[in-house]
């Protein structure tokens, strides 16, 4: 007899693209850090929607503001001022270090991406960028060429003009690369698809002056780790670096389809009207959206909930790896963006898919990794829940 999830299959295979690996799941409903599939089967989910629900699914208030925005004004055009994208704005003014006081707002994080390599190249006339190897900046063209991983770029390598890659951490890679032409390096705080890696603490800093030798800008893309991802509101904190411009994506919106890019006044100095657009761009109800999940994040100290919460995870994950050396590599990240690295790729394929089978969803990212990135006020319990059942399998 075939099931629900056997129709959701059939129905993709007909009018769907191929384009995309799936993991055998249709989700019907979310609520927190639980979400539930066609069959009615329950599972805590760490993957929050790629690291996106940053305040969890479906969260009341988040929901009632998007349904009230709806029956009010959702989209206009880019000719016409859009208030909720002026509140958002302001807001987002309040997090960005000083000196970045203005936003721009798109739907995603590559689009995002796309617009601060349009900024580097207004500001400096140059053209070549630099990147680093295993980074993910998205699949939109520009973006891919800064992507620093061959898997997604080896088909389209035709029509992608490739950035200069250097090794991830290494600043002495990335001096050497830096020449007058370079318009701009693109780096992430911490590499998320990349497998969660964490630079040495002076990297970024590092990076900051390199650029600015050779009058190239530093952007800083901040899709993953923004939005008190790493338990502060921007991971560029931890460092202290100063970009030139910052990216930001996923958890601004909790859901919704939108992210921003934000530079310096220096650098918005060589931008001119009409050079930036998007039928989305400044969208009502998706710039609301991202207000409200700002405010909701403020007022529920989720910044501090992930700096706190995330290091005992990563202590009882680093614990974990002392008590199974032989399997666990290492658990690293910060905040609630954690990798837990295994020896061998197929025993992390394994257990990705067993944990799933226990109700427990996380991302499998650089083969060996095991990716959390749950919604910052998932309850103590179910993340307790969820690490019990990771500790079980590797373990037993
Ligand atoms: N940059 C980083 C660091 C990301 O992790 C991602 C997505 O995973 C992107 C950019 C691309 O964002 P989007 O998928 O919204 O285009």
């Amino acid at each position: 007899m075939s099931t629900r999830f056997d129709e959701v299959v059939a129905s993709e295979h007909e009018f769907f693209f191929p384009a995309v690996r799936r993991w055998p799941v249709a989700l019907a409903r979310g609520e927190g850090s639980k979400v539930w599939d066609v069959e009615g089967k329950e599972y805590i989910d760490l993957t929050a929607g790629w690291g996106v629900t940053v305040i969890g699914h479906c969260h009341p208030r988040l929901a009632s503001v998007i349904a009230e925005q709806a029956r009010t004004l959702m989209q206009t055009t880019n000719a016409i001022y859009s208030l909720p994208q002026l509140d958002l704005a302001r807001r987002l003014a309040r997090i960005t270090p000083d000196g970045f006081t203005r936003s721009f707002f798109v739907s995603s994080g590559a689009e995002a991406n796309e617009g601060a390599l349009k900024l580097a190249h207004a500001k400096t006339g140059r053209s070549r960028f630099i990147a680093t190897l295993n980074s993910f900046h998205g699949r939109t063209l520009g973006a891919m060429g800064c992507l620093g991983q061959e898997k997604y770029r080896a088909r389209w390598s035709g029509i992608i003009r490739p950035a200069t890659f250097v090794p991830y951490g290494d600043l002495e890679a990335a001096r050497a690369a830096l020449r007058d032409d370079v318009a701009a390096m693109i780096v992430e705080p911490i590499q998320g698809e990349g497998g969660v890696q964490v630079p040495p603490s002076d990297y970024l800093k590092g990076l900051e002056a390199a650029c600015h030798a050779v009058g190239a800008l530093l952007i800083l893309d901040e899709i993953q780790t923004g939005i008190a991802r790493t338990g502060r509101w921007l991971a560029l904190e931890h460092s202290g670096v100063r970009p030139d411009i910052i990216t930001l994506g996923k958890g601004l919106g909790g859901g919704v389809p939108i992210a921003a890019f934000s530079a310096t006044d220096e650098v918005l100095g060589s931008v001119v009207a009409g050079d930036h657009g998007g039928t989305y761009a400044g969208n009502l109800l998706t710039c609301r959206a991202a207000d409200t999940v700002l405010e909701v994040i403020e007022e529920e100290k989720l910044v501090e909930r992930a700096d706190r919460i995330g290091a005992q995870v990563l202590a009882r994950l680093s614990e974990l790896a002392l008590r199974a050396p032989d399997k666990v590599r290492e658990a690293r990240g910060a905040g609630l963006l954690i990798g837990v690295e295994l020896h061998e790729a197929e025993r992390a394929a394994r257990m990705h898919a067993e944990l799933r089978e226990r109700g427990v969803l996380v991302n499998l990212t650089a083969e060996r990794v095991l990716r959390l990135f749950p919604a910052l006020n998932v309850p103590e319990s179910e993340l307790d829940m969820a690490l019990t059942q990771l500790e079980k399998l590797i373990l037993d």
